[in-house]
């Protein structure tokens, strides 16, 4: 944790809130609501240099951010069935023409339906992102986070694994557009950051990291070490995929062992992260055996990074994560106690408390500690083995690409 404080945006857009597949979806807004309530409860959203930003609606710039990324037919068919479903009705009650465009696009029946405003949600997803990155790269602040972005599985034509804009890879594109020459994206989720490798898996300027349990078991079944990328963007893309059970001792030696030098030999403008907390041992959706503590170690080597290697620009977004109540309002607060330098209290606040309990019903967490999991030597050995063979990979291919032994 560096000592020095300096301004630190913490972004929210209230109509991202409205980003809500529906009662029983894994993918709740309530868990960026309870992320932004302990930020305010435990103090860290008045700790010194902390900017907030409400970022303002402009339509035809928050249009245009969308499309940097995203092909126009597809925005086209969000936008109308945005407005075609009636509010307050679900999905499989929407008239069968209308499920059936929908499905064309990846917003069909499956894990991410299309609902009423949901081109608009998405497009609030998009301007807090996009806001995040004009923040940092005009020297405004010199870190931000936006704990209700990270959508890194929507592809240029279509949604995916609960994700319809892809405000990353839109933020990404609005630096380069706004004057970065070269921006290093992180993504630490579970699941493969294939959207964003997708939209720039051809751009030398853009170096995307993605670390994640593997395909072989995980949504969306790519990101293997041999995925480097394409054309001018050869050795650009670098995927780092874990056996399921790996730990966070195995998981944060694999980034010592990557990403620590690769980031540094590219020298970003801008490191830009997502943070998904899926990875974290209880998470229902994923099988990988990350602690909090491990999140935590993960946000300060990403701080010491981003100071060392991009002289300090880095934009945070949230990301996957499904125990909305004991994992992602903590690892994310414990990110933004990182990126603000100020310390959290040994317990979570009552009134915050209350809230989980008034807005869940479920068990608040007490504290900001988490159990480590006991794993057989066996597991250890294997899941070891198998990062091991992911770096090994990665040094062959990407590394001397970038000068790097
Ligand atoms: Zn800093």
């Amino acid at each position: 944790m560096t000592e020095r404080v300096h301004p630190v945006a913490l972004v929210r857009d209230a109509s991202a809130e409205d980003y809500d597949f529906g009662r029983d979806h894994p993918l709740a807004p309530v868990r960026v609501t309870l992320t932004h309530a302990l930020i305010e409860d435990t103090g860290l959203a008045t700790a010194p240099g902390v900017v907030h930003v409400t970022p303002e609606v402009e339509p035809e710039r928050d249009l245009r951010d969308t499309l940097r990324v995203h092909d126009a037919d597809y925005v086209a068919t969000v936008h109308d069935l945005s407005r075609a479903i009636e509010p307050g009705t679900r999905f499989l009650d929407a008239p069968a023409d209308l499920r059936a465009r929908a499905a064309t696009v990846g917003l069909g029946a499956g894990d991410t339906p299309a609902f009423a405003g949901v081109h608009d949600a998405s497009l609030a997803v998009v301007r807090a992102s996009a806001a995040a990155a004009r923040r940092v790269l005009s020297g405004e602040v010199l870190h931000a986070f936006n704990p209700g972005g990270g959508l890194h599985h929507a592809m240029p034509d279509r949604a995916a694994g609960f994700c319809v804009y892809n405000d990353v890879a839109a933020a990404i594109a609005t630096l380069l557009d706004d004057g970065a020459e070269r921006v290093a994206y992180v993504d630490v989720d579970v699941h493969h950051g294939d959207g964003v490798e997708r939209m720039f898996a051809d751009d030398p300027r853009v170096l995307t990291i993605s670390l994640h349990e593997s395909g072989s078991t995980l949504f969306p079944g790519t990101g293997d070490a041999t995925d480097v990328g394409v054309g001018a963007g050869r050795a650009s893309v670098v995927n780092v995929p874990f056996a399921p059970q790996t730990s966070g001792a195995v998981w944060l030696d694999a980034f010592d062992a990557v990403v620590e030098p690769l980031v540094r030999a590219f020298q970003p403008d801008v490191l830009v992260t997502q943070l998904g907390c899926d990875t974290h041992v209880t998470d229902p959706l994923a099988h990988l055996a990350l602690t909090l503590d491990d999140m935590a170690a993960i946000a300060a080597r990403l701080h010491t990074l981003a100071h060392e290697a991009a002289e300090g620009r880095w934009i945070a977004t949230g990301g996957g994560g499904y125990q909305l109540v004991s994992v992602v309002p903590r690892a994310w607060t414990l990110a933004f106690a990182e990126m603000t330098g100020a310390p959290l209290p040994i317990e979570t606040p009552m009134t915050w408390r209350e809230l989980v309990v008034a807005r869940t019903g479920q068990e608040p967490p007490r504290d900001f500690d988490d159990a480590v999991p006991l794993l057989g030597e066996d597991v250890e050995a294997h899941t070891r083995r198998m990062a091991a063979e992911s770096i090994a990979t990665v040094r062959e291919l990407v590394f001397p690409r970038h000068g790097v032994r």
